[in-house]
């Protein structure tokens, strides 16, 4: 995956004032304090120093300076922590990003590589957030987990994507086994973009969620198709050495080798009389006994279950066939897992904490997921 970014310029000659007094006086009139600009040694591939100005407020008095465009208070310009923060999200590491900017001759250390790259991630968080809060309507949210390496533990991730654009909604550290975790933070962005639909696998966490939040919800139709493919060759194998059928059935192994194509057909095809199909082939079983406990489940049996979750998920399985904004993948969720977690993961050779996991998640698939070039300014604003 490319990452297509505009980093941040510098403006020597810009200088962009203050809308209200940076004290926070609400003042909005500012008079020159001494007349000329002071010069102000600068680390920038281009610039080594720039001029800055010093105003004061008419209305509480205290005194500030404007830098131009691009230059804060700090020794470095945007473009650079720009440069170090996208440096290392191509997969350089903090050492190598000391080394490189100081080849440019503006190094910075790599203590600082860390600190500009935490503080982006900061910002990307709040601007996600902020996406989510009033970036209006998400009919179709999308969720998925992946696990990461933290100092020699496994971290559960949890993401939650706009399913049409692929743009991170939300995303959680999965410390526990419990669902509670992940029920909280698709509510969360469920809740504030109003979704209407969730996609996610067939995990028992999204069920808990749909019934507790009223969404509908859409299996990934590929997740289920592989399922029940995986399903249908293990019992069309163990048929072959199966036990006779229940005596008052006239079940053969035949039909159920003709009827394990039938369910591989529905879960590739999807025709509309599925369910009707599905309840045909449920009346042909459903007289099949559980086997005593301790007892290894027939083939029989398993066919029988097998039938039964189908018909059972059927609707949820077809939600984008009778709605035209899903595609009825979770594609979209997966993608910015492959792309943007595992990928850049390797990348990155480990998280040091929870925190830095957030921010440079949000980082990466924030650049990733922008449309067109992704402007870094926004990262330093
Ligand atoms: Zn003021």
């Amino acid at each position: 995956m490319r990452l297509k970014v505009i980093l941040p310029k510098v403006e020597p000659d810009v200088y962009d004032m203050p809308e209200e007094c940076p004290y926070g006086c609400g003042g909005k009139y500012f008079k020159p304090h001494g007349v000329r600009g002071e010069w102000k040694p600068l680390r920038d591939p281009k610039y080594d120093e720039v001029v800055s100005y010093r105003y004061k407020c008419i209305r509480c008095g205290r005194s500030f300076r404007v830098y131009p465009r691009g230059v804060g208070p700090g020794p470095q310009s945007d473009r650079l922590k720009g440069m170090s923060v996208f440096l290392y999200v191509l997969g350089v590491s903090y050492g190598g990003v000391e080394d490189f900017t100081g080849a440019l001759g503006c190094g910075i250390g790599k203590t600082t590589v860390y600190n500009n790259v935490q503080a982006s991630g900061e910002e990307a968080r709040q601007r996600q957030r902020h996406t989510v809060q009033q970036g209006g309507k998400r009919a179709v949210i999308g969720a998925d987990a992946t696990s990461v390496r933290v100092q020699g533990e496994t971290v559960g991730i949890e993401v939650v994507v706009d399913d049409a654009t692929g743009e991170l909604l939300g995303l959680e550290i999965i410390v526990s086994e419990s669902s509670t975790e992940i029920i909280e933070v698709i509510k969360t962005v469920a809740e504030s973009v109003a979704a209407e639909v969730l996609v996610s696998d067939d995990h028992g966490a999204y069920q808990e969620v749909v019934d507790e939040t009223g969404l509908e919800h859409q299996l990934c139709r590929h997740h289920v198709k592989e399922n029940v493919e995986d399903l249908a060759d293990a019992l069309a194998e163990q048929v072959t050495h199966a036990a006779d059928p229940p005596a008052e059935s006239d079940l053969t192994p035949e039909q159920l080798t003709d009827d394990l194509d039938q369910l591989r057909d529905l879960v590739r095809h999807r025709p509309p009389d599925g369910e009707t199909q599905l309840e045909q082939l449920y009346d042909r079983y459903k007289g099949v006994p559980k086997p005593p406990p301790g007892e290894r489940y027939s083939v029989w049996y398993r066919m029988r279950m097998l039938i039964t979750r189908l018909w059972d998920r059927w609707r949820c399985l077809t939600v984008d066939q009778r709605r035209d904004d899903l595609d009825g993948t979770n594609n979209a969720a997966e993608r910015l897992i492959g792309w943007w977690i595992k990928e850049r993961y390797r990348l990155m050779r480990g998280y040091k904490r929870e925190a830095s996991i957030k921010n440079v998640v949000t980082l990466t698939a924030r650049m990733g997921a922008a449309e067109g070039y992704y402007d870094m300014s926004e990262l330093f604003a």
